[in-house]
């Protein structure tokens, strides 16, 4: 992409309405715009990311053995009112009614919707366990929308819902989703905690909250500080070893960690000078709830006995939209973003110091055009302006590489490659940078 061309309206002054560091610089870096309280647009640069977060909560998903479809965000309030949760929800519900005066709602979550869709296909053991997810938008109209997209009204979702015929078998498929979100916020760079959460009226110890640290997270958390070194599993995990999967699930839950929802001052103040307290942010949940949605919406299969039974369900929930400003909280410094390659909107900053050069030019469209059949996206400042402001605009929207070309370096045959992260810069020859870029 050239940015003389790029719709990236990006902001010189910080914006006033903003109180923390993503929410201020997703707006500086124009990658959203407020359409109105806690909704918002998704201008190009920041799409480009939602959409790569979003692949990689896919792409785990579905090594899981967890199977995509896309539901609706309108929902009729029959289902809910079937489950007995269209009082109980309260005014975070957006209500809406239709021309023939039926109630209808914008879904705020999936699991009558689901339990609906299941209960119509499957009758038998034999078609367990299953497993389904989607990723769309919900409404929740939280009471104070804040913080851009970390708290909206209207936010992008994954969830997934199980299947299964006994409490076994929801035990596997929590642990699948369990040991699946440790890789899938791994891979976005983040160190997110489980956390035992509140199983209510439903008890055990099948529900847990993700949460990354952040001074700017909403929830206090208190854990122990082993924690930050855990090591996540590997990448080819074997979701068919139930042992294997039992042991990890063990090892990330047998020390304390809880938010302060949660929190047992005794538990805490046993881990003496180990215990560690600091903010966090929820970025995933995941629960299992038994029979509470099945027995009453009658989601019943025959067992191998001829017996019918409500199937065990567990429902696991990523806040695929939150996270886009949770890697800014944990990915930025004073200049700008820092993303992590694996969500980075481009790979490469292509700055030309000398637009008009006939050599600069020429150079820089050879080395974008190179880049790009490589597979290496680049964005080319391409525009007149002066460098320490090109410098600025790349350092604010955080490419992980910048490669700088001026006619000084062209003179001895170098451009100059810098990296975000740790602001290091080399000279290297026009094949040498290449290289290191597309490797
Ligand atoms: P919170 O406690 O932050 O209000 P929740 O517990 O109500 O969240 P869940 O129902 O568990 O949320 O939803 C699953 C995930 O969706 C959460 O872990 C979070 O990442 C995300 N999420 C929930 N509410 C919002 C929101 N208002 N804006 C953006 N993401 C959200
Ligand atoms: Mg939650």
């Amino acid at each position: 992409m050239r940015l003389s061309e790029y719709f990236l309206p990006t902001l010189k002054e910080n914006p006033a309405e903003a109180q923390i560091v993503s929410h201020r610089l997703m707006l500086r870096a124009g990658m959203v715009r407020q359409s109105s309280a806690g909704i918002y647009t998704w201008l190009p640069l920041g799409l480009k990311v939602l959409r790569k977060v979003e692949e990689i909560v896919r792409e785990e998903q579905d090594k899981a053995g967890c199977q995509e479809l896309l539901m609706p965000t309108i929902q009729s309030a029959d289902l809910w009112k079937e489950s007995g949760r269209y009082e109980d929800y309260g005014k975070e519900m957006l209500r809406i009614t239709d021309r023939h005066d039926r109630d209808m709602l914008y879904g705020p979550t999936n699991e009558e919707l689901i339990t609906e869709v299941f209960k119509g296909a499957v009758r038998s053991y034999k078609d367990l366990p299953k497993m389904l997810y989607h990723i769309q938008w919900k409404f929740r109209d939280e009471v104070r929308p804040r913080f851009g997209v970390m708290r909206g009204r209207e936010f992008l979702m994954k969830d997934s819902y199980s299947f299964d015929l006994d409490s076994a078998g929801a035990r596997v498929s929590y642990n699948k989703m369990f040991v699946t979100y440790l890789k899938t916020f791994q891979r976005m760079g983040l160190k997110a905690i489980p956390m035992a959460a509140d199983t209510g009226p439903i008890g055990g110890d099948m529900s847990h909250e993700f949460l990354i640290l952040a001074d700017t997270g909403e929830s206090q958390v208190f854990c122990h500080k082993n924690y930050l070194d855990l090591e996540i599993p590997e990448e080819d995990i074997d979701f068919n070893d139930h042992d294997g999967l039992q042991e990890t699930v063990n090892k990330f839950t047998a020390e304390y960690a809880a938010t302060d929802e949660m929190h047992d001052e005794a538990k805490g103040a046993a881990l003496g000078s180990d215990l560690m307290t600091a903010r966090g942010i929820e970025v995933g949940h995941i629960f299992n709830f038994g029979t509470k949605y099945s027995e009453p919406m009658k989601a019943v299969v025959t067992t191998g006995e001829g017996k019918e039974v409500a199937v065990e369900m567990g429902s696991y929930g990523i806040g695929v939209s939150r996270l886009v400003g949770g890697i800014i909280e944990a990915s930025h410094d004073d200049n700008g973003i820092i993303w992590p390659e694996s969500v980075a909107p481009f790979k490469v900053g292509l700055i030309n110091l000398k637009t008009g050069d006939e050599l600069c030019d020429s150079v820089c469209e050879d080395l974008y055009n190179r880049l790009n059949a490589a597979g290496a996206e680049a964005l080319y400042d391409d525009r007149k302006d002066r460098a320490g402001a090109k410098f600025a605009n790349m350092d604010l929207i955080g490419l992980p590489w910048q490669l700088v070309v001026g006619p000084r370096g062209l003179k001895d045959g170098v451009v100059e490659l810098k990296n975000r992260a740790s602001g290091e810069k080399q000279e290297l020859s026009l094949d040498d940078a290449m290289s290191k870029l597309v490797g």
